[in-house]
């Protein structure tokens, strides 16, 4: 181990050995458009129960079937079910104040100072705080944290923490174990999904990194989903997440710095920006159909066109709204002038700005990335052509924390699809 990268070991004796789900041959979940795309994407995949109260309302219990998950509930849900308890609705202000604000991020009754002694042992009998455990921290040496929890099935998901210069610090949550989508530059697309993560632990991860580290990186101000998953893919937990996330009186984000990002899943894209006041990142990372549909499968459903028309015409009903472009440069697949041209012209008509991001190899794959210059040539032509646009500096990459490098693929992985014959010698493949 090199001294400037410490890390945290957690003992295993905390970590549940047996998953609840298995990912083995037989598993249907890696991306395949031989079947219906629909079906695939509908596909309920979470460890998370529910449970029913009198008037049809559900809470999300934990896997061993018997409490309540706390952080599984926004404010409206958590006062419902403190009230069905018999207590009154300003103790569950105390309580969601202690989960979520003060820097108290309450991980047991013990951590509810001044609560009533009846409401703690309720809470102690019913509910549960904590969704997952610490299992390692891992440091950079730019500073960025790699965090990674292990579920309650055993699974694992990676979380990392970004401080910056500037006072800011940025949080990058997971919202799926592994992803369907298989963008062929992405080491997390490997892994196939193996299921979605529930929205207690997606808030969890916020309220981890923020009880861990805020001492020592300072205030945790932005968050992305940007993790491991396709967020969009997950709708109905990501949008839960990310209310009980900007909610005032709790973790207190603002919704402009919550970022939800998406390889581009047309009707959840257009059904996030309207049941949500966060902010939306589109992974584009090519100007034709025909790249794209090989780098980004996703593409083979929801084209180039359809994505860009959707999102121009939805915004055009927004104040203020900004729509940011990711952009990994691949060389030889998507820097070339000829794409820079295409760029300036599909974006037309968007309040965007656009990310241009270096891309972070890791093992097995065939992209390089564009060189530091070319990204510049790049940058300025975008710039020329009247984009907002930005170079963004990876980080994190000497411990695959950085962008596309989260996640353990095992034996069995995604399949790597054919590389389109034009591209093949700026690859070195001949497939
Ligand atoms: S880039 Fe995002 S959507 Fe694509 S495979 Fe990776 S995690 Fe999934």
């Amino acid at each position: 181990m090199r001294n400037w990268m410490r890390r945290i070991a957690i003992p295993n004796s905390t970590l549940l050995p047996k998953p609840l789900f298995s990912f083995n041959s037989t598993t249907p979940f890696l991306i395949s458009f031989l079947t219906p795309p629909r079906l695939f994407l509908s596909t309920p995949l979470s460890s998370q129960c529910s449970s029913h109260f009198g008037d049809g309302d559900t809470f999300a219990i934990s896997s061993n079937h018997s409490k309540v998950l706390l952080k599984g509930m926004s404010y409206p849900e958590l006062q419902k079910w403190v009230q069905s308890h018999g207590y009154r609705p300003g103790q569950a202000m105390m309580l969601w104040k202690r989960i979520y604000g003060n820097s108290i991020w309450a991980q047991h009754t013990d951590d509810l100072e001044g609560l009533n002694k009846d409401f703690k042992k309720m809470l102690s009998e019913n509910a549960e705080f904590k969704v997952f455990s610490l299992k390692e921290i891992r440091t950079a040496a730019d500073g960025t944290r790699k965090i990674l929890f292990a579920l309650d099935d055993g699974m694992v998901i990676e979380t990392v923490v970004i401080p910056c210069d500037r006072g800011r610090t940025t949080l990058c949550v997971s919202s799926q174990v592994g992803c369907a989508m298989n963008c062929q530059f992405c080491f997390t697309g490997r892994m196939g999904l193996r299921r979605h993560l529930t929205a207690a632990e997606i808030v969890e991860q916020a309220v981890f990194a923020r009880r861990l580290l805020t001492n020592e990186v300072g205030s945790i101000t932005n968050v992305v989903f940007m993790g491991m998953g396709e967020p969009l893919h997950n709708i109905d937990n990501v949008i839960k997440a990310a209310d009980i996330m900007v909610d005032e009186q709790g973790l207190q984000f603002s919704p402009r710095k919550v970022t939800v990002s998406t390889s581009g899943l047309v009707p959840q894209l257009r059904r996030f920006l309207h049941e949500s006041n966060c902010s939306l990142a589109v992974s584009l990372n090519a100007t034709t159909d025909e790249v794209r549909n090989w780098i980004m499968p996703i593409n083979r459903k929801y084209k180039l066109d359809l994505l860009l028309q959707t999102l121009r015409e939805e915004l055009r009903s927004k104040h203020n709204y900004i729509v940011l472009f990711e952009y990994v440069m691949l060389e030889g697949v998507n820097d070339s002038d000829e794409d820079a041209k295409r760029l300036i012209e599909i974006v037309k008509g968007i309040p965007c700005k656009i990310n241009l991001i270096s891309f972070n190899p890791h093992s097995g794959s065939l992209f390089k990335p564009t060189k530091d210059e070319r990204m510049i040539e790049f940058r300025n032509m975008l710039a020329g052509g009247g984009c907002k646009v930005f170079l963004r500096l990876s980080r994190g990459d000497d411990q695959m924390a950085a962008c596309g490098q989260l996640g353990k693929p095992g034996t069995i992985q995604a399949p790597l699809l054919r590389v389109p014959e034009q591209f093949r010698m700026a690859l070195g493949t001949k497939t």
